[in-house]
């Protein structure tokens, strides 16, 4: 079966890390089909709008897109491009693994295996009630958690465990303090665990969550958690195995999904040919895994490492001499 993927090649250097990636993925020879379409700063000067319908009707029809990092201008009347595509899309769980790598300048070199299953269409980020008073003196926000919208999260951990042979699923909350809204979060996540006693569930709040992962992060298996906990503690994990060029993304929604590096278009090196590429190439790694195809996920994920093991060719974020091709190219030579 073919699939064709919406591909957006993004801003700074997005076009870079793009045409790595499609390189690793041609030579893995899926008849994969790419349609591409544009959104943030490239989209603004070719169409005059930061994310044209053309690209919302392509990631409708294919209903998977990989995408490189977005610029949003800074100022008034920009609102970010990937939070209108997770809200146009209801791409409700925001998926980030984070898996020790050999040879980064991680404190982890081994034993981190975790994915962070973060809410990401309700709580403090929904911008509902968000106002400062005249005076600015006082400033407020509603943070809306629904049990249809934990249900369906905490559901998405649990059945990801199922299908990927993973045994445990922490829920981090702060419902000590936060009693209504995470009070329901931890309700509902209580009534969809006690549905899947295949699998492990505790229950942890989320300050001694991040205490706990920096002291032994190898006790995690799944997190699941609401919007702003999972920001935060996806961020700390990407930190604990080696920074942002090997973290990469999903969004998934029931109708379509994005794959996406979880670090921005990094103006500071665009055009230099630097960068790393893995983060995207692991977020294609999670495409492939969502298309059905685990198999050829994995054997682009050993690729990764064993470049990653033989230092051929890393970027210098790295700490190596390679750039974004040469990296990708020997990545290519390992599959
Ligand atoms: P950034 O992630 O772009 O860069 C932070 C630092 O990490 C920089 O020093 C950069 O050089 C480095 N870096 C990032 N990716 C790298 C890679 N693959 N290889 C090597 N080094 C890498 O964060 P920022 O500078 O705060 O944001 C820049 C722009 O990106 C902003 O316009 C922001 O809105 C946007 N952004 C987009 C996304 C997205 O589209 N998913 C995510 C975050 C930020």
């Amino acid at each position: 079966m073919t699939h064709t993927i919406t591909v957006i090649r993004g801003d700074g250097i997005g076009p870079e890390i793009m045409a790595a990636t499609l390189h690793v993925l041609d030579k893995m020879n899926l008849g994969l089909q790419y349609e591409e379409a544009d959104a943030g700063l490239v989209a603004l000067e070719k169409h005059g709008e930061l994310l044209p319908k053309a690209t919302l009707d392509s990631i409708s029809k294919n209903k998977i897109a990989l995408k490189s990092p977005l610029t949003t201008p800074v100022g008034e009347g920009f609102s970010s491009i990937n939070v209108q595509l997770r809200r146009h899309f209801d791409l409700y769980a925001n998926v980030r693994p984070a898996k020790s790598f050999p040879n980064t300048k991680s404190r982890f070199p081994s034993g981190v295996d975790l994915i962070t299953v973060r809410e990401n269409t309700e709580g403090a980020y929904t911008g509902e009630g968000q106002q400062v008073s005249e005076d600015g003196e006082t400033a407020t926000l509603i943070q809306k958690i629904t049990h249809k919208g934990s249900e369906r999260i905490v559901r998405y951990a649990f059945d990801l465990a199922r299908k990927t042979g993973r045994k445990k699923v922490t829920v981090v909350h702060k419902a000590n303090i936060l009693k209504s809204t995470s009070g329901l979060f931890l309700k509902t996540a209580r009534e969809v665990a006690a549905q899947y006693p295949d699998i492990e569930c505790n229950e942890m709040i989320v300050d001694n969550t991040c205490m706990q992962l920096v002291m032994k992060p190898e006790q995690f298996d799944i997190i699941v958690t609401t919007n702003l906990f999972g920001d935060i503690i996806s961020d700390l994990c990407a930190g604990l195995v080696g920074g942002l060029g090997l973290a990469p993304g999903a969004n998934i929604g029931t109708d379509a999904a994005i794959f996406e590096a979880v670090h921005g278009s990094a103006p500071d090196i665009a055009g230099k040919g630097i960068a790393n590429p893995c983060a995207l190439l692991l977020g294609a790694g999670q495409m492939l895994d969502h298309l059905g195809m685990p198999q050829e996920a994995e054997r682009l994920r050993k690729a990764i490492v064993a470049t990653l093991e033989a230092r051929d060719n890393l970027t210098p974020d790295l700490g190596g001499t390679g750039n974004t091709m040469s990296f990708a190219e020997a990545i290519a030579s390992r599959l």
